[in-house]
Formats: C-alpha cells, structure tokens, sequence
C-alpha cells in the first residue's frame, strides 16, 4: 500500500487506503493545501489521428506530488476530494491549467490544431454555474471553446438528469466538446446515449487492453466502434499499448487513440517540445511503421 512504497513514484489505487480513515483524514488534510502550495501538476497524454498519425490533441491528467507519498494518481485522492467538496478548487485550477497551457501551445505551435481534454468529475458537475465558470475561464485564457472538451462517465450523466441535461446543453450551446469516457463500463442505455448532446465516445482501456487477448474484446469493441459512428461520435480508443491494437483499430476503423504505445501522460515541458518538434500532420512513429 501508498505508505510501505515510500518513494514509490507512482500510487495506484488500493482499497485499503478507502478504508481506512486516518489516511483519508490525512489526504483531506494534505489536499486543502495542495492547490496553495503548487503540489498539484498536469501531465499531457497525446491524442491521434489513428489514420494519418496526426497529433490532434491531448488528455490532461492530473497529478499530486506529495510530500511525503511521491507521485499520486487521481485514484488516490480523487473520491476523498469529491466527498469533502474540495474537488471544486481542484477543478477549478485545472480547468484554467489545461486551458491556458493549451493557449501556450497554440502559440508556439499556430498551424497545429490542438484540442485538450479536461476530465470532469460527478461533483463538479453538479455545481449549477459549471457552464459559468467554463466561460469565464476561456475568456481568460483566450481559449477557443472548440479546442476544449469536457469527458464525463455515464455515471455522472446518469443521476439527476433534467439538470444534467440542461448543464449539457449549455455547456454545448458555448462551443466546447462533450465526451462520454470510459464507454462501455457503465449502463447507459442506447435511447439515453441518442438523446446525449455528446460527441465523442471514448472506448475503455479495459475492452482495448483485452485486444487479441480474449474472443470477445475485438467484435465488442467493434461494435462500441460502429456504434459511436452511428450516433454522429468521433471515437477515441484509450489505452492503446500494442502495435496489434493499434492495426485492429485502423481495421475497424477507429478514428482516434491514446496510449502508451505513442506517449504516455507527458510534463507539460515534454510535451511543449513534442508539439515544437512536430511538422503539422506530421505521422506518429509507430503508425508510420504500422502503416
Ligand atoms: P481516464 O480519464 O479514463 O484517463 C485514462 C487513464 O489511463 C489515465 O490514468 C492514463 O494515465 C491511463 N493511461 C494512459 N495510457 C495508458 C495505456 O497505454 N494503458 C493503460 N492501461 N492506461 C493508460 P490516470 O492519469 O491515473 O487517471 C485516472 C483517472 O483519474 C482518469 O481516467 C480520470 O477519470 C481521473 N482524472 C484524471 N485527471 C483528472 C482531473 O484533472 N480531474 C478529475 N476530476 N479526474 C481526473
Ligand atoms: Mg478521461
Ligand atoms: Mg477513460
Ligand atoms: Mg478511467
């Protein structure tokens, strides 16, 4: 578990750590003044086009240098940060974050199109002045609403849906991008999913980590696939770590992917330097290969 590791740099999620209170009372404690004391950091996961290995974008994904734990994954502190209400200040500094590193990107880099996508968790949600606060931080940042995109789960859309609804459409009627993550470990249903003004669908990591691994993965993912294009969706397989993956996506003609294969989540400096060494359009080294 997080203690034992020590220097661990990485903490993934353990159940032990939800269980027991003197460690969440720790991270409650240790969050509050996370966002004062810059521990909280943004990586970028790159996002690209799976057919001409364009960078189109990239993923922000949140993480805590801790004191005294090393590096935290958003596993860890994420449900504590949600329960306390303190998910708001986080959001809310990562919303500006990604949004004005994206800005910062686009500058150095003008003729590459570059869209960021900001992870948004139940509790942000559900605020009332979400779309509000979208608006004032595009302004500020001088973001174009286009090159931002929202990704919610199901289960974020699933309760309480009339405001749902309405913080959806309002948020579409601004001009960012709406995105259903983790597609496919939920319980939407297909009527449910026609009637989201979402427009990207992102297949889960664990349907594309279990590619050529089990016989049902490749035709369910096909059909996650199909299905996202039937609903007018751009579609973005996550966790994409094998060159086979990668082929059986092109073939079932996915659009769009992230994973280890071509970057991992990146410090904003790398990926400052990914994008200034990149011709636009320019292809991804491993789908120059594939292809
Ligand atoms: P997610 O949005 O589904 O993010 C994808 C996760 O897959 C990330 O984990 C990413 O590091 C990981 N990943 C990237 N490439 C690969 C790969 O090739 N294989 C595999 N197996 N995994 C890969 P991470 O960064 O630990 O984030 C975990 C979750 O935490 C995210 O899932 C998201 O739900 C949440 N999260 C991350 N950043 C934020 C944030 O800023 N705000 C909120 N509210 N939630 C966040
Ligand atoms: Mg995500
Ligand atoms: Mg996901
Ligand atoms: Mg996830």
């Amino acid at each position: 578990r997080a203690k034992s590791e020590g220097r661990a740099r990485f903490v993934v999620y353990s159940a032990e750590l939800d269980a027991d209170p003197a460690e969440r009372f720790d991270l409650d404690n240790g969050l509050r003044r996370a966002v004062e004391r810059k521990e909280l950091q943004l990586l970028y996961q790159p996002i690209v086009d799976l057919e001409t290995g364009a960078l189109v974008g990239m993923e922000a994904l949140l993480r805590w240098n801790h004191p005294h734990r090393g590096v935290l994954s958003p596993a860890t502190f994420i449900a504590v940060a949600e329960e306390t209400g303190e998910i708001v200040r986080i959001g809310n500094w990562v919303l500006e974050e990604a949004c004005r590193e994206t800005a910062r990107v686009q500058q150095l880099r003008p003729g590459l199109p570059l869209t960021v996508s900001v992870n948004i968790s139940a509790a942000e949600f559900r605020q009332a002045d979400l779309p509000g606060r979208v608006q004032r931080v595009l302004e500020s940042t001088g973001l174009e609403p286009h090159a931002l995109t929202l990704e919610l789960t199901e289960s974020v859309l699933l309760h309480d849906t009339a405001a749902a609804m309405a913080s959806l459409d309002e948020l579409g009627r601004l001009g960012v991008g709406l995105a259903l993550d983790d597609f496919g470990t939920g319980y939407s249903s297909l009527s449910y999913l026609q009637r989201l003004p979402v427009d990207t669908l992102k297949v889960d990591q664990s349907f594309v980590g279990r590619l050529g691994a089990d016989p049902t993965s490749g035709p369910l993912t096909r059909a996650i696939v199909e299905m996202g294009h039937a609903l007018g969706m751009r579609v973005v397989a996550e966790g994409v770590e094998t060159e086979w993956q990668l082929a059986y996506l092109r073939e079932i003609g996915c659009q769009l992917g992230q994973g280890r294969l071509f970057a991992g989540p990146l410090a904003s400096g790398q990926f400052r330097r990914l994008a200034a060494s990149l011709r636009p359009a320019a292809a991804w080294g491993p789908l120059l290969r594939a292809g």
